[in-house]
């Protein structure tokens, strides 16, 4: 590959940086520095109802006082429609998106008539019922036309596949709301931002393949992926606000460190600052997860 590195970190602004988060942005930057990259920060702030006011710079300090700091200035998605429209009326232009006019209670009905109302993590999967035409409804959401499994590669866990149409269905681009979907603005961005290696925990890996199909919808660059293990709290559960994990303490960055360094199975350090214990994770982490050419 003769792109150079550019890896980032993208929170969604809807509560502080906890350990788990914290996980995903230490592992994004080691791997960076491991390969002589950049790394950039992008606030995904596009789920607006969910977003917290002044918590993007409370996250942005966060960072800074663990010693990770942005190559270039952080992005806001909720700066970026007009690229989200763009793409989103390219796939309309290819026939690859369409425009669905169905109620949530529209899709179970559909899925309970043909005996198939198998909901996955409590999202149904869309029967397709608008690819043909609403029908006289008006128009809701914006859906992509799914029609084939996808394969990728991950660096840790190796080759994977998802049926796209029998897992997920053809997603929303754009929500009923009016707001954009998730997928739609992390691929935009990370290939607007050139984007070569996506390092993120694997809570996220089930996402991977509806931005590869994009990508590919898209006519875009597909970039490496690294799915670091779940962090897990003491009962087994994944960290995430959801589960009450804490904010991080800012009063002892270096302890926040060792912890997140802890989870990602990187070796003690004698560190007496964050920047030397850095300094050491990153051939540590060289050892552990390796190059990528
Ligand atoms: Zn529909």
């Amino acid at each position: 590959m003769s792109l150079r590195y550019r890896g980032r970190f993208a929170p969604s602004p809807t509560g502080p940086l906890h350990a788990g988060s914290l996980v995903a942005a230490l592992a994004s930057w080691l791997d960076a520095r491991v390969h002589g990259g950049e790394w950039w920060v992008r606030i995904e702030d596009v789920d607006t109802p969910r977003c917290v006011a002044g918590v993007d710079q409370l996250i942005l300090s966060q960072l800074a006082a663990c010693g990770l700091h942005p190559d270039e200035p952080p992005l806001w998605q909720s700066q970026r429609s007009p690229l989200y429209e763009a793409a989103l009326d390219r796939l309309v232009d290819a026939g690859h998106a369409y425009p669905c006019g169905c109620t949530r209670s529209d899709i179970a009905q559909a899925l309970t008539a043909s005996g198939h109302n198998k909901p996955r993590h409590g999202e149904l999967v869309y029967p397709g019922t608008c690819r043909s035409g609403l029908r006289g409804k008006p128009a809701r959401a914006m859906r992509l036309r799914c029609d084939e499994p996808i394969h990728w590669s991950d660096r840790r866990l190796g080759p994977q596949v998802q049926n796209v149409p029998d897992t997920v269905g053809d997603y929303v681009l754009k929500r009923a709301d009016g707001l954009w979907a998730y997928q739609l603005a992390v691929v935009v961005d990370d290939a607007d931002q050139g984007i070569t290696d996506v390092v993120r925990g694997e809570d996220l890996a089930d996402n991977t393949a509806r931005q590869i199909q994009l990508q590919r919808r898209l006519g875009l660059p597909t970039p490496r992926y690294l799915h670091t293990p779940l962090v897990l709290n003491d009962l087994g559960e994944k960290l995430s606000k959801q589960s009450g994990a804490q904010a991080l303490d800012l009063h002892d960055p270096l302890a926040a460190l060792r912890e997140a360094g802890r989870m990602l199975m990187l070796p003690t350090f004698d560190a007496q600052t964050s920047a030397n214990w850095l300094a050491q994770a990153v051939p540590a982490w060289r050892t552990l997860w390796g190059t990528v050419p």
